[in-house]
């Protein structure tokens, strides 16, 4: 196994994957590991192990046992701990309401852009607050004109069309603050904008990945049809979990196909590798 130049005494893996605690059962000969970040504690360890032949590393988005509800993801902490193992390439698989009639349940759909609707989450590393190391943060602002890693998403296209899975290439993602589903009221309105689907943790973790020059890609899985869609009871978490069990499988076979079809993380040649670029960020990045 080639570690690149890594540290062969310390974990390691260069692609992440941030998802449902149903994944990590995938990956070969896993390694626990427990990492904490200037930014607190990630929402459970570091799952570490081999997939497709690369190194990932599995956090579970919402802690063991789901816990952790979307509002309360410590999303920082998440991507420092990721890169701090050698990430550099993070896959966001997702449960999402679809926001048009034909992006019904069991659609994958991997979005090209992003609309943010939350309203309390910490979305920047750059916020001035000193480190624990006594370093601080200047300002920065990164470009986010197309938050998605191309090369992650042609991955990701790739590997559903390979798997007879017809994915929808592109499409807005609105998130929401969450815990509770939409009104139809604000449904309609997400509709009416023209977006595709709505979820709960897309963002901050786009952002907080691009701000440290990890390549993030979204792949958003359409559990239910938005309340403003359909004349029903609305969205119930009953359906959502029904509707991700069915699909679960092939997504995390999909996933791993991307995950194979990632490149190398040296010859990354995206945007996303100098996000940074001019700004002197003031901390070390992990
Ligand atoms: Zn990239």
């Amino acid at each position: 196994m080639s570690t690149r130049g890594a540290d062969v005494t310390k974990p390691y893996a260069d692609i992440g994957v941030i998802g449902g605690s149903g994944f990590y059962s995938f990956l070969e000969e896993v390694t626990e590991v427990s990492v904490d970040t200037p930014y607190g504690a990630p929402s459970d360890s570091l799952f570490l192990g081999e997939l497709a032949g690369r190194r990932v590393a599995f956090l579970p988005r919402h802690g063991r046992g789901h816990k952790v509800p979307p509002h309360r993801i410590n999303y920082r902490a998440n991507l420092w701990a990721l890169r701090s193992v050698g990430v550099r390439q993070v896959l966001g698989p997702c449960a999402v309401g679809g926001l048009r009639p034909e992006h019904g349940p069991g659609t994958l759909l991997v979005p090209d852009q992003l609309v943010d609707r939350t309203k309390a989450r910490a979305q920047t590393f750059f916020d001035g607050e000193p480190l624990p190391d006594g370093t601080t943060p200047n300002v920065v602002h990164v470009s986010f004109a197309d938050p998605y890693c191309a090369d992650g998403r042609r991955a990701v296209l790739k590997a559903a069309r390979g798997r007879g899975w017809e994915p929808v290439d592109g499409g807005t993602m609105v998130v929401v603050e969450g815990p509770r589903f939409s009104t139809r009221a604000e449904s309609r309105m997400h509709s009416a904008a023209g977006w595709s689907v709505v979820g709960m943790t897309g963002h901050p973790e786009a952002v907080l990945a691009r701000e440290l020059e990890l390549c993030y890609t979204s792949m958003a899985l359409v559990t239910d049809l938005d309340a403003g869609t359909e004349t029903g009871e609305g969205v119930s978490h009953t359906e959502v979990l029904r509707v991700f069990g069915e699909n679960v499988g092939r997504l995390r076979t999909v996933l791993s196909d991307a995950i194979g079809a990632l490149p190398a993380t040296m010859d990354r040649d995206c945007p996303c590798t100098r996000a940074l670029d001019g700004w002197e960020p003031g901390i070390r990045l992990p």
